[in-house]
């Protein structure tokens, strides 16, 4: 088995039969050849059903998470949408989120406390949106199969080259690959990876293609076009970002940092354990909160204001003005997506913003 960094380069493509081209055909038909009584010799026969730019897609998104089966989707939110029809009819759902927060999934009593006899999954997102909480998933397989049910971690935060949730016992990763995986803030998509090839994913399956969500086949290229240089600039987000938060958690304005890279972060040890390296998000509290955090907002310059995450600019975002009223996220709280510039350049950006006024 080739290492994270070779599947990331070369996993679903080879040269193509016809041209030798090396960089895959977009394949853009929506319908494909069959004979008179319906087989299909090229194993294709619409574009809805399955098609063979997102079967690459497909097979490399396999590879990176060591998945039976990866499904491509048009947004993260038609995967996880999808994940969630294809449960049996009146599952019940452990979700940590921000819209109804069913239990800390940091706190292990916390998930179990929360766990019913007809409990068909449990959803967990690590690192997690806007606070990066980490959580445990060997630990959290465990209590999910104990209980007969599955785990579906969404690591959209922490692309396959940094955390391998299925073998920590996960039973499904979502990605948002509107982020890292796409990387370049151009192109929509959704994953679901599955550990095993079974029921749950073959319902999965079957609800993407009568439910019409698939990807465009312009989608799934550009999504395995990014996946190409993952390892290479996750190494780079992460590197950058660890500099942003020590930069922070030595500023004098800056109440606290939101960083799993960081000794003082509550969940350190558990990120080390399951994580290779800690992501390129953070967030971080300005001292005198809302006011001073929307300031130092409008006062950088290389960081946006801009929602989405994982591209190669560098992001900010006062979350709660995002997130609106019923908000739970401190009102001081800045998200940052570091980008790919350099560190040196973003550091500069942020003195200049927590220094003046
Ligand atoms: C963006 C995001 C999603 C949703 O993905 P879309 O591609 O925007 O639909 C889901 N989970 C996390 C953690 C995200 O950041």
């Amino acid at each position: 088995m080739h290492r994270i960094e070779t599947l990331a380069a070369r996993a679903g493509s080879a040269p193509d039969p016809v041209s030798g081209a090396l960089s895959p055909p977009l394949q853009l038909a929506t319908t494909f050849e069959h004979t008179p009584d319906a087989q299909l010799p090229h194993g294709y026969l619409y574009q809805r059903y399955d098609n063979p730019t997102q079967h690459e897609t497909e097979v490399a998104l396999a590879a990176l998470d060591g998945a039976a089966r990866a499904l491509l989707f048009p947004t993260g939110m038609a995967a996880g949408a999808t994940a969630l029809q294809a449960l049996p009819r009146g599952s019940h759902v452990p979700r940590w989120g921000l819209e109804y927060s069913l239990a800390d999934f940091t706190d292990a009593d916390a998930v179990r406390a929360a766990l019913r006899p007809d409990t068909a999954l449990l959803w967990a997102e690590t690192p997690s949106n806007p606070l990066l909480k980490v959580s445990d998933i060997a630990a959290l397989a465990q209590i999910a199969h104990a209980a007969g049910a599955r785990l579906l971690v969404d690591g959209t935060f922490a692309p396959p080259v940094l955390q391998q949730p299925l073998a920590l016992g996960a039973d499904i990763v979502l990605h948002s690959a509107t982020k890292y995986l796409g990387g370049h803030g151009d192109v929509m998509g959704g994953v679901l990876a599955f550990r095993e090839d079974g029921t749950h994913a073959a319902a999965c399956h079957g609800l993407r293609l009568l439910g019409g969500a698939t990807a465009s086949p312009f989608a799934a290229w550009m999504i395995l076009r990014g996946i190409r240089t993952l390892p290479a600039r996750m190494a780079w987000h992460c590197r950058n970002a660890r500099a942003v938060a020590e930069f922070l958690a030595g500023h004098a304005r800056v109440a606290k940092v939101h960083f799993p890279g960081l000794a003082s972060h509550p969940q350190h040890a558990v990120a080390t354990r399951q994580m290779r390296d800690y992501g390129g998000m953070l967030s971080f509290e300005v001292a005198g909160g809302r006011e001073a955090a929307l300031a130092v907002a409008a006062r950088l310059r290389l960081f946006t204001n801009a929602t989405s995450l994982g591209s190669t600019e560098s992001l900010v975002e006062h979350r709660t003005s995002v997130e609106g009223p019923a908000s739970t996220t401190p009102p001081g709280l800045l998200r940052l997506s570091v980008g790919l510039e350099h560190a040196d350049d973003l550091l500069a950006d942020l003195a200049q913003a927590l220094d003046a006024g």
